[in-house]
C-alpha cells in the first residue's frame, strides 16, 4: 500500500507542516509583495482545487491583483487588513473572506505580528493581473484605499 491509498498525516509544528516545502510567495516576481511565504497543503488533480497557506511577516503583504478565479480565505493566524475592491476591512484569526472574480484584492499584516491565511483556489486558474499606473491612481482616489496601500 502506498501513501495515496493509505492517506497521509502532515504534522503541524510552528506554522509549518511536515514534508510540505516552504516557497517564496511567487516565483515569477511579476507583482510587488513583501515578506510572504507559501506552502501548498493540498493539491491533487482529483480535487480540482488547491489549499495553500500563506504567511506574511509583521508588516508584510500579498500582491495587489485581480483575476477570473475566486478565492476562499480563512485567516489562521494574526490580524491585518484586506482590500476588497473599494473596501478596506480589518481581518483577524478565524475570519473568512471570499474574493469573487475580478475584484482587486490584497492582504496586509499588522506591524506587530505575522499573519497567516489558508487560501482555497482552483487548481487550473488564470494568471493574476496587477494594476496599471492609471488603475492605481484610480484606486488611490479613495482615501481609505490610499491609506491601506501606504500602510507600512
Ligand atoms: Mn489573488
Amino acid at each position: 500500500m502506498d501513501s495515496e491509498t493509505k492517506g497521509t498525516i502532515r504534522a503541524f509544528l510552528d506554522w509549518r507542516w511536515s514534508e510540505v516545502p516552504l516557497h517564496p510567495y511567487k516565483e515569477d516576481g511579476a507583482a510587488p509583495f513583501r515578506a510572504i511565504t507559501r506552502q501548498t497543503l493540498f493539491s491533487d488533480p482529483g480535487f480540482g482545487c488547491e489549499l495553500r497557506y500563506f504567511e506574511m511577516n509583521a508588516g508584510g503583504h500579498s500582491s495587489l491583483e485581480r483575476h477570473a478565479h475566486t478565492h476562499g480565505v480563512l485567516i489562521l493566524r494574526g490580524e491585518g487588513h484586506c482590500l476588497l475592491g473599494e473596501e478596506v476591512r480589518a481581518v483577524k484569526q478565524n475570519d473568512l473572506v471570499t474574493i469573487p472574480p475580478w475584484l482587486w484584492h490584497q492582504f496586509r499584516a499588522t506591524a506587530g505580528a505575522p499573519m497567516g491565511f489558508l487560501c482555497m483556489v482552483n487548481q487550473l486558474r488564470d494568471k493574476p493581473q496587477v494594476p496599471t499606473g492609471v488603475e492605481c491612481a484610480e484606486m488611490r482616489r479613495n482615501p481609505a484605499v490610499a491609506a491601506f496601500l501606504d500602510r507600512k
